[in-house]
């Protein structure tokens, strides 16, 4: 049977393989740290865990839910974006996915017609460009430059533009960098989309996960207009350690999120019932939880950074949100006799034991990806092997 050129074309998530990959070498007895895949290391907390099993005992979980999401949880998400950030939206304004990647996988088939243009910011989050081209669209890269502690700015985003533009997504804070974009700069950006009439889709994902007094602006509470202009994508997976459950949502302009809904009437369905059920309670309930696994972020950050800086040949602005660190290892690999970032990071996995991700992925392969949503002894363990990796290749 002959594939589509669609599936042949695609990119497979690299995160993702890289995390399988590791896994399967665990798997065979290899003492592998596998510091790859995003997702927070805590058990989902006991309340949300709570309601998930309730929902399944009363029975409510058994059946198919609206395709938008049951209305506890659309309202759950009207409510979260009023009381954290004052945002006023009706509930019609709201689809509940199966995790944030199928509500932004829903919005850009909702959106694209061939060859649309989406602006994407490089670094990029590994999705993003496969599910532009999935949609038929076409992703045009912006690079952010490292004095910009790699962010683009309206300059940049001038230059590319063309009447085919459709979208621009803005990820902040980033994955990978893990960098925010200031109040200033969502305004330039913002008030650039709103001018031309572009979509900017706003992935705030990372949005709770921000560390040492640095202060995360959703572009949505800047001005009405861009506002109005504006697809909010989040979820619970990151902020409540629920990246099994799969639940995402998107908020923002009624006919955009019906198209979307009618996509995922036809796709999905709904996300599970019960997973629906424990979201509501992640997004209502009590918050501490959520704060203490921020906290364990910070204070992870806070340790590790210095170690991976202090690798030879490393470049790396600290972080400023997100649990990613995205180092530019240029420098390292030329003290270790590495051109290719591929090549390095299969000899740290074979040579070292340890995991990660190339930035290849995220359209930036002098970089590699260090996720630290992993134990602290993990996290130690892995950077002490990765700089006695790097300290006897230069020795050779
Ligand atoms: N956006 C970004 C930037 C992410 O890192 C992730 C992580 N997978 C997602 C969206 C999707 O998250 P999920 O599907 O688990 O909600
Ligand atoms: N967003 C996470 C990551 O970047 C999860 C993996 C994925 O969905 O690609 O590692």
């Amino acid at each position: 049977m002959k594939l589509s050129q669609r599936a042949k074309n695609l990119e497979p998530s690299v995160t993702l393989a890289a995390a399988a990959k590791a896994k399967a070498l665990k798997a065979q007895g290899r003492d592998i740290l596998s510091l790859t895949v995003g997702e927070p290391d805590f058990d989902t907390p006991e309340n949300i865990q709570q309601a998930a099993i309730a929902a399944i005992k009363s029975g409510k979980a058994s059946f198919y839910t609206p395709s938008a999401g049951i209305p506890e949880l659309c309202q759950a998400v009207t409510d979260y974006l009023k009381r954290n950030y004052g945002l006023t939206y009706d509930t019609k304004q709201v689809i509940v996915t199966d995790g944030a990647k199928f509500a932004l996988y829903a919005l850009f088939q909702a959106i694209l017609d061939a060859d649309d243009e989406v602006i994407i910011p490089l670094p990029y989050w590994v999705s993003y460009g496969e599910q532009v081209k999935l949609a038929q669209g076409k992703p045009v890269f912006v690079e952010g430059k490292p004095e910009n502690h790699l962010k683009v700015t309206v300059e940049q985003l001038e230059a590319v533009y063309s009447p085919k533009t459709k979208a621009i997504i803005i990820n902040s804070p980033s994955n990978p960098t893990g960098m925010i974009y200031t109040k200033e700069e969502l305004q330039a950006i913002g008030e650039w989309a709103v001018a031309k009439d572009i979509l900017i889709v706003a992935d705030d994902i990372y949005g709770n996960l921000v560390y040492n007094g640095n202060h995360f602006t959703p572009i949505t509470t800047i001005s009405e207009a861009i506002r109005k202009q504006t697809i909010i994508v989040n979820g619970v997976s990151k902020t409540y350690s629920m990246t099994g459950w799969r639940i995402g949502f998107a908020v923002g302009d009624e006919e955009i999120i019906q198209a979307m809904i009618d996509i995922a009437s036809q796709s999905t369905s709904n996300p599970t019932a019960a997973s629906q059920y424990a979201a509501v309670e992640a997004l209502v309930g009590p918050q501490d939880s959520a704060e203490k696994m921020r906290q364990a972020f910070e204070e992870r950050l806070n340790k590790l950074y210095p170690l991976v800086a202090a690798i030879p040949g490393v470049e790396l602005s600290k972080p400023q949100g997100a649990f990613y660190l995205f180092p530019n290892v240029k420098g390292t690999m030329d003290l270790c006799g590495y051109s290719d970032i591929n090549d390095f990071v299969e000899a740290l996995l074979e040579e070292a034991g340890v995991a990660l991700v190339t930035g290849a992925g995220f359209g930036a392969p002098e970089h590699l990806r260090i996720s630290y949503a992993a134990d602290w002894e993990t996290l130690e363990k892995a950077v002490a092997r990765i700089h006695s990796f790097v300290e006897n290749k230069q020795r050779k």
